[in-house]
Parts: structure tokens; sequence; C-alpha cells
């Protein structure tokens, strides 16, 4: 099969693209590396037994001679090019607006003139502001004003789940929403907010680790290579088509209780320091204080459930960094 992954050099996107290579798939890449870099497709470049079936191509899913090409070649198209992470988001308003709303349009525009099935990488931020948990897919949604530009990112990912499921509907173009909770691994950068390998990062060098707020707001962690094994097996279920699924994992920790953990297993001796979000971020910053997953609708499709339980995940992200650097 020929895959098109946009986004395919960024963190999720390189562990698909080689989860995609190991079963025999010819692998075409479409990102800007904006926040994916080349180095995360190293490894399958240079692995004989796939690096002649990776084909990248450094450009943007705005560019539409591009995504014209791609899109026809391939059978199947993962959809994971976006503008990510909290930090990226606040530091770059407008180009993430763009490239989230318009390029998902484009790429469902080119998907459906070519009839090629799709799957759009959506997010949990799509729920706002819940407290209850567990998030269930036909969850109403709650967000803050839009002043505060956080909800930018949700708003976005919420237009790309409206637009597909119109081209869905309108032209019965099979498509496929995963909405995707925190995903930790190998490559991820706390360069854009992301808290393990920033705290980890942070504790491994001595340094204080930085708990935004009270420390109180929990999350989900699903290693990366158990969403790939869900993204690959939705798009491989013909019952999954015109539907949105959460993916995610199940164990709920406060970001308070994962610093100790993460200070813990590193042998650090750093603090673990509250900071105001006020310090941190523009002022008009809104945290999530809860984010949970039901997974039982993916369960009962594909059966899927995560391996990698959170010491593991830490395990291996720590691990990661004391080899490679943060
Ligand atoms: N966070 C933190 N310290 C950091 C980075 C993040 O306390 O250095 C918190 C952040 O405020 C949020 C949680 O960790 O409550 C998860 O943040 P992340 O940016 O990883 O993902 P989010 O769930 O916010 O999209």
């Amino acid at each position: 099969m020929r895959v098109l992954i946009t986004g395919g050099a960024g963190f999720i996107g390189s562990h698909l693209a080689q989860a995609c290579l190991a079963r025999g798939d010819e692998v075409y890449v479409l990102d800007d590396l904006s926040t994916g870099s080349l180095e995360n497709l190293r490894e399958a470049k240079e692995n004989p037994e796939t690096a002649g079936r990776l084909f990248v191509h450094v450009d943007s899913i705005l560019n539409d001679q591009r995504l014209m090409e791609l899109t026809g070649i391939c059978d199947v198209v993962f959809h994971l090019a976006a503008a990510v992470g909290v930090r990226y988001i606040l530091d770059n308003p407008l180009l993430s607006i763009r490239v989230n709303i318009q390029g998902t349009e484009k790429v469902l525009e080119w998907c459906s003139k070519f009839r090629k099935k799709v799957l759009i990488a959506s997010s949990s931020e799509v729920y706002g502001k819940h407290l209850h948990a567990p998030l269930v897919e036909d969850d109403n949604i709650i967000y803050g004003p839009t002043s505060r530009f956080r909800w930018s990112y949700a708003a976005s990912k919420l237009m790309d789940e409206f637009t597909a499921l119109a081209y869905h509907r309108t032209t019965g173009l099979p498509v496929i929403i995963v909405r995707l909770f925190n995903t930790v691994g190998p490559r991820q950068t706390g360069a854009y907010g992301m808290v393990i390998p920033r705290l980890a990062a942070q504790a491994l060098a001595g340094e204080p680790v930085t708990v935004y707020g009270d420390g109180k707001q929990t999350r989900t962690f699903t290693y990366v290579e158990d969403v790939v094994e869900a993204l690959t097996g939705l798009m491989d279920h013909p019952g999954a088509v015109g539907e949105i699924f959460n993916v995610g994992g199940t164990e709920e920790i406060s970001i308070h209780d994962l610093a100790l953990r993460i200070t813990a297993m590193t042998g650090s001796s750093s603090p673990v320091g509250l900071i105001p979000y006020e310090s941190a971020f523009p002022k008009e910053f809104e945290d999530m204080r809860r984010r949970v997953p039901s997974i039982e609708k993916i369960r009962a499709l594909t059966g899927f459930t995560p391996k990698t339980g959170l010491d593991a995940i830490l395990e291996k992200v720590i691990a990661h960094i004391k080899a490679r650097g943060a």
C-alpha cells in the first residue's frame, strides 16, 4: 500500500511512518519541518530494509500542487500535519489557525477529488474545559472566550472535524477522526510545552522542575507506539469510517504527582516548584484542569487498549533523553 503521512517528520508522524514501513508499505511524508525534523526519520532512512520505500517531501500542506501530486499517488492519507503544542499556538496564533483550518480543508478537498480514505488527527483539546471524566466522543464542549487564544486551537480542530464530517455526508468521502489525548515517547520535544519531556529533562539536568499553577490539574498519557497501533487499526477497519474516536491513556495523574514521580525515577535532587501561570504564559492563558478519555468506542471496534503504563512510559522517555539529550 502507498501511504501519505502529512506531518510525517513530526513526533507521532515519524513513528507512524516507521510502523507503516515495517509492514511493507511505501511511505510518502509531507512535512514543512515547522515542529518536525528530518532527524526524526533518520532511523527509517538508515535502515536498508525501509530506506528505499520512504519518500520525504519538505513542503507545506498549503501547497496545492504538492498535495495534489501526493494525494494522487497514495492509497490512503493520514493527516497529522498541524500547528501543535500550547506554547507554539500562543507564539504563532495566526499561522496556527491558517495551517490547521486551511490545511485540513485542502487535504480533504484533494482526498475527495481522488476518492482517498483519510484519517484526520484531531485533539482532546476539542472537548474544552470539562471537569468530568471520562470524556466521551459525543459529549458537549465548553470553551473560554476568544480573547484566550488557547481556544483557537480547540476551535480550529473542531472546524476540521466538522469539515471532515461534512465531506463524508455530502460526498461519501471515507473519513476517520481521531481525538488524540496527551501522547508521549521518544523524539517528542519539550520545546513547545509538552510536560513529560520538559520535566524529565529538567530533572536529569538537576534544574528546578517547573509545575505550573497549583499542580492539581490532571492528565492521562499514552505511549506513542500504542497511538500508532490505534491509528493503523482504525485506518484498516471499515467500521471506523464516518466516526470519531478518542485515543488516550486511562491512568489519571496530577501534574504535581507526575513531577514527583519523575524526580524519584531519575534519582534527581531537583526541587519541584510551583510556577504561577502568569509567570510562564501570557496573562490570558487558561489551562485545562482535567482531561481523561473514555476509550470504550475504539476498544469495542478494534480491540485497542494501550499496552504501556505510565511508569513504563516515563522509563522510556528518561532513557531516551539520557541517550540523546532533550
Ligand atoms: N505543565 C507544567 N509544566 C511544564 C509544562 C506543562 O506544569 O513545564 C502542565 C501544563 O500546564 C498542563 C500539563 O502540564 O497542565 C500538560 O501540559 P502539556 O503542554 O504537555 O499538554 P496539554 O495537556 O496542556 O495540551
